[in-house]
């Protein structure tokens, strides 16, 4: 007989938020038993304190730092893990960030063998000229591309870019957890409610992500497949929400871009 199949591989590690400043959260990922329990990676740590903290308190030996874009509250800590820990940092190859020793860009994998974890790179740029994601076990690290119920500011990039960059993630399977750089979701929640006032979904996603704020949790990571059925920025072929872009235009357009800059715009103003 041979043996039975074994059940769906089981993850290796938690992820666990480490907030840091008013509303970044720093992704702390931790080995979830055996040997990788000792071990942990941390993605845009834009404050080192709070994550020295965290490691120290659960026993904790960092063994990677990884950073999605060049924004001072997602690598600002950087300088003083490594003055601690002497490991790979991860970082878009095509951004100045100094503290990167691991450049890597979209094909490129970054594996961390002390939680048996490894991720693909893919360049999402829009955010940032340079932004990266990374995307491993059914987990999203997508830091300020997509938000939940909503996506980043164009600092840096066009909004055809942009669009390709979230059309690039939004072809994930549904089951992909989304863990995103900010709890920004209630204020994104009441956006997204002026362009779509009659997704119901959006009313479901509501009512439980106020209750968990309320309880003091975190409303991420989000699924992805919530998220194509309300976040705005995801939906932009959708009639109601091609018709609310066109009413903020004064003017009539379908091409999907020109639908995602006007409800970026309109977002900006909101
Ligand atoms: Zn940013």
């Amino acid at each position: 007989m041979p043996d039975p199949v074994p059940p769906a591989v089981a993850l290796r590690f938690e992820v666990v938020p480490v907030s840091a400043f008013k509303d970044n959260y720093v992704w702390t990922l931790r080995g979830a038993a055996g040997d990788s329990a000792r071990y942990a990676a941390v993605v845009d740590p834009g404050e080192a304190r709070p994550v020295l903290e965290y490691l120290s308190r659960e026993k904790l030996e960092l063994a990677a730092i990884l950073a999605t874009h060049h924004h001072a509250d997602h690598v600002g800590g950087i300088a003083e893990l490594v003055q601690e820990y002497r490991v790979p940092v991860y970082g878009p190859r095509h951004e100045p960030i100094a503290t990167v020793t691991r450049p890597v860009s979209e094909g490129d994998q970054v594996s961390i063998p002390q939680l048996g974890a490894s991720f693909s790179v893919l360049d999402i740029p829009g955010h940032t000229r340079a932004h990266i994601a990374y995307y491993g076990a059914g987990a999203l690290f997508c830091g300020d591309t997509l938000f939940a119920c909503g996506c980043g500011r164009l600092f840096e990039g066009t909004a055809e870019q942009m669009y390709a960059s979230l059309q690039k993630l939004q072809a994930l399977p549904d089951a992909t957890r989304v863990y995103c750089g900010h709890e920004y979701t209630l204020a994104n929640i009441g956006f997204a409610k002026a362009v779509e006032p009659q997704n119901a979904a959006l009313k479901v996603r509501e009512q439980r992500d106020r209750r968990l704020r309320e309880a003091g949790s975190p409303t991420l990571p989000s699924m992805l497949g919530d998220e194509k059925a309300t976040n705005p920025f995801l939906r932009c072929r959708e009639p109601a929400v091609v018709e609310s872009a066109n009413k903020y235009l004064g003017a009539r357009v379908s091409d999907p871009v020109r639908v995602f800059a006007a409800i970026r715009d309109w977002k900006n103003k909101f």
